[in-house]
C-alpha cells in the first residue's frame, strides 16, 4: 500500500520532549516554546509570533483580536478547511462566501469586491497548497474599505509571494503543525501578528485574558483577569516536538518540493495533451511542496481514476467539499452559485507526497495515472 499520507519523524522529537520533560517545566512558554518562536521570527522575519494548540485556535485568537461581533460580515473562501469559516463564525459573524479562480482553488479577488457591505469587518485568504493567493490585489481592496486581512496559512509553511513570506503580508495569520502538514507537533498552530496594535491584546487572550506575560516580566505588579481569552497555548512537549523539526525544515522543504517537481514533469504530458489540470503557480508565487493534486475533467474520471489507483494499493484523497453547500450554511443560507469551488470539489484529487515516498513508489503512481489515460 501507499499511503497518502506518512508522519515524519526528524530523529531529535524524542530527545527534545525528554529534555522538555527534564526541565520540570512542562506547561506552555517554556524554553521550547521560546526557541520555536526564536525560529520563526529569525527566519521569516515575522514581527510577533504565538504557537497555539491548532490553526483553527490560532484563527479563532485572530477573530477575537479584530473583534468579531455577531452581525459582522467576514469574507472567506468556499473552497476551504471549515476553521477557515468556523473561527468566524463563533464569534457570531455571518460568513460571506466566494469563489476559486478557474485555474487555481485560491480565492478569486475579482468576486471580493461584490461582497463587501457595510457590515463587512475582514477578508481571510487561504493559500490553498501552500501557494499565494493574489495578496497586492487583496491588500489593495481592503485598504480602499477598510477591512482587515486574515491569512489561512496552514498549508504554507516556508512559501512565498514575491519575496514575502506567506503569513507576514495580513494583519494577521494562522499555521498549522497537523500531522499532515508538512512541518509537524501531532496537532499544533501559530498566530502571527503583523499588526502592532494586536501583539499586547495576544499575548492576554492566549494567557485565558490575563495579564500572566507582563506580570512575569515585572511589568504590571498584580496576575489578574484583564480581558477574554482562552488556553490557546501549546504544552512545552508540543513545542519540543515541534523544534525538532523545524532545525530540519531545509532537509524537508527540499524533499516535498523535489517530489513536487517530478510530479509536474511526469504528469505534464497529461495536462499538455488537455486530459487533466495540474496546480498552476502564478509568476508571484512559490511551491512548498505541501500538496500535489490533479483536475480530472468531471467528476466521474475522478471517481474512476481514484479506484483505479486504489485498485493498485494508491490512496489518493479528493479536499473540501465547498462550504456554501455544507449543511450547516445551506441550512440558513441562499446558496450561492461558486461553479469553480464546486469544480475542485468534484474533481480535485491529492496524490500521495510525504517525505519518506520512495522514487519507486512514486514511480507506480505516476504510471498508472498515466496507464489510466492510455486506456480511457
Ligand atoms: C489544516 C488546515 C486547517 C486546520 O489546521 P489545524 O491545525 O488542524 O487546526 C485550517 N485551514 C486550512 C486551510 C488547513 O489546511
Amino acid at each position: 500500500m501507499i499511503p497518502f499520507n506518512k508522519p515524519f519523524l526528524t530523529g531529535n522529537e524524542l530527545e527534545y520532549i525528554g529534555k522538555a520533560l527534564s526541565l520540570g517545566k512542562t506547561s506552555g512558554d517554556g524554553l521550547f516554546t521560546k526557541k520555536c518562536h526564536d525560529f520563526f521570527e529569525k527566519r521569516f522575519g515575522f514581527k510577533k509570533v504565538l504557537l497555539t494548540t491548532s490553526c483553527t485556535d490560532a484563527l479563532e485568537m485572530a477573530a477575537i483580536l479584530i473583534d468579531i461581533k455577531p452581525g459582522d460580515e467576514v469574507i472567506v473562501p468556499s473552497y476551504t478547511f471549515v476553521s477557515t469559516a468556523n473561527a468566524f463564525a463563533l464569534r457570531g459573524a455571518e460568513i460571506v462566501f466566494a469563489d476559486s479562480y478557474a485555474n487555481n482553488p485560491n480565492i478569486d479577488p475579482a468576486g471580493i469586491e461584490s461582497l463587501i457591505t457595510s457590515k463587512t469587518k475582514a477578508i481571510v485568504v487561504v493559500h490553498y497548497a501552500g501557494v499565494a493567493c493574489d495578496m497586492d490585489k487583496i491588500t489593495a481592496i481592503a485598504q480602499k474599505h477598510g477591512l482587515y486581512v486574515v491569512e489561512d496559512a496552514a498549508q504554507a509553511i516556508d512559501s512565498y509571494y514575491n519575496d514575502r513570506p506567506l503569513g507576514s503580508i495580513g494583519h494577521l495569520a494562522a499555521f498549522s503543525f497537523h500531522e499532515t502538514k508538512n512541518v509537524i507537533a501531532g496537532e499544533g498552530g501559530m498566530l502571527v501578528i503583523n499588526d502592532e496594535r494586536f501583539t499586547g491584546r495576544a499575548e492576554i487572550i492566549w494567557e485565558k485574558g490575563t495579564n500572566r506575560g507582563s506580570f512575569f516580566r515585572g511589568e504590571v505588579n498584580k496576575y489578574e483577569w484583564v480581558d477574554i481569552g482562552s488556553s490557546f497555548l501549546p504544552s512545552d512537549i508540543i513545542a519540543a516536538f515541534l523544534y525538532a523539526q523545524l532545525e530540519s525544515l531545509e532537509t524537508i522543504q527540499t524533499r516535498r518540493k523535489a517530489l513536487w517537481g517530478r510530479y509536474y514533469e511526469e504528469l505534464k504530458c497529461l495536462s499538455d495533451k488537455n486530459l487533466l489540470g495540474l496546480p498552476a503557480l502564478p509568476a508571484y508565487a512559490t511551491g512548498n511542496g505541501h500538496m500535489f493534486y490533479v483536475v480530472t475533467t468531471d467528476a466521474a474520471a475522478r471517481t474512476a481514476l481514484l479506484n483505479k489507483l486504489r485498485a493498485s494499493g494508491i490512496n489518493a484523497a479528493f479536499h473540501h467539499p465547498s462550504l456554501h453547500k455544507s449543511s450547516f450554511y445551506a441550512y440558513k443560507h441562499d446558496v450561492p452559485e461558486f461553479p469553480n469551488a464546486d469544480h475542485y470539489t468534484d474533481c480535485l484529487l491529492r496524490l500521495p507526497l510525504y517525505y519518506d515516498l520512495t522514487a519507486a513508489d512514486q514511480d507506480i503512481v505516476i504510471n498508472e495515472i498515466i496507464d489510466f489515460y492510455k486506456q480511457a
